[in-house]
């Protein structure tokens, strides 16, 4: 495998037309926050060992998982916040008719 390392995609490791577009981004810090956030792993831009570009088909693959991952953990926390709604919903129901049942019963 004959692979120039520094003009490969970080992501992918391509660089023919085959594996990824030809057109290559430099990582930037707000992809590095990114890349950490889904993966656990560190990109390390500084180290000058690493290619510093990812292809056009990585980006955009990488950008629709990170943004699917994000929809994905908000959804859920939203499911979580209406679930709690309707449990306190019901114990205002319930206190309700506990406060009713009082009622009947002193006078
Ligand atoms: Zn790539």
């Amino acid at each position: 495998m004959n692979l120039n390392i520094k003009e490969a995609c970080r992501l992918c490791l391509g660089k023919s037309s085959k594996t990824c577009d030809e057109i290559f981004f430099p990582i930037d810090e707000d992809f590095e926050r990114k890349f950490t956030e889904i993966t656990d792993c560190i990109l390390d831009v500084l180290n000058e060992a690493y290619p510093v570009n990812i292809c056009n088909s990585c980006l955009t693959q990488f950008e629709e998982y990170y943004n699917y991952r994000k929809s994905l953990i908000e959804k859920q926390k939203r499911l979580n916040q209406l679930l709690n709604i309707r449990k306190d919903l019901k114990i205002v129901k319930k206190q309700k008719l506990e406060d009713l049942n009082e009622n009947k019963f002193m006078s």
